[in-house]
């Protein structure tokens, strides 16, 4: 991986900096967005979580729809993104494809089998297919594809992401939901 991308946002790293606040004061131990606890300076998957879920705010604010996902590689934030299928016209701006499509093409095989992908929503089938070609260890995702499709009229290709992942042969482990109720309120407020 490029030291000179670790950091960098599919929407800008400055815009992703100055509407994700540090929780605390960074310190040792903490990543950007100042996840972490105070005993080992370790962030838990649910610190991970609701930064995936104030992603998928931010999505909502830049006008699109409600997700947001991050790559954590070692207990380091590598990439965030947010959807921009709306303001990009693009039915593949999902955040969990953009962000398979960089790590299969920005970090080695061995970073990508530590990978953890952090997101405000179980993936679709898409995008549980782009996490397979992409070989990324760990899904840990917020709200479920059923929790989902039970709050939206419009269609939602309602495929839970272990299924694909697991008939595709994949290796990847999945795991959710976790925080579910405060991942839904961003989904309630927006559909
Ligand atoms: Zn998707």
């Amino acid at each position: 991986m490029r030291e000179s991308e670790r950091v960098e946002t599919t929407t800008g790293r400055d815009a992703a900096r100055s509407t994700i606040a540090p929780r605390e004061p960074a310190g040792p131990g903490r990543n950007r967005f100042g996840a972490g606890d105070e005993t080992d300076g370790m962030a838990t998957d649910e610190d991970y979580v609701r930064d995936a879920i104030d992603i998928s705010r931010l999505a909502v604010e830049h006008g699109n729809t409600p997700f947001g996902s991050l790559l954590v590689v070692d207990d380091s934030v590598v990439r965030t993104a947010e959807n921009t299928t709306r303001t990009d016209d693009d039915i593949a701006a999902h955040p969990e494809f953009k962000l398979a499509r960089w790590a299969a093409s920005e970090l080695e095989a061995s970073e990508r089998e530590s990978c953890v992908m952090y997101t405000s929503t179980e993936p679709c089938p898409m995008c549980a297919s782009a996490i397979v070609y992409a070989g990324l260890g760990r899904v840990v995702y917020s709200v479920s594809v059923d929790s989902l499709a039970a709050l939206r009229e419009d269609s939602v290709i309602e495929i839970p992401c272990e299924e694909v992942i697991e008939r595709s042969g994949g290796s990847t482990t999945v795991e959710g939901p976790v925080l579910e109720d405060e991942g839904l309120t961003v989904h309630e407020a927006f559909y």
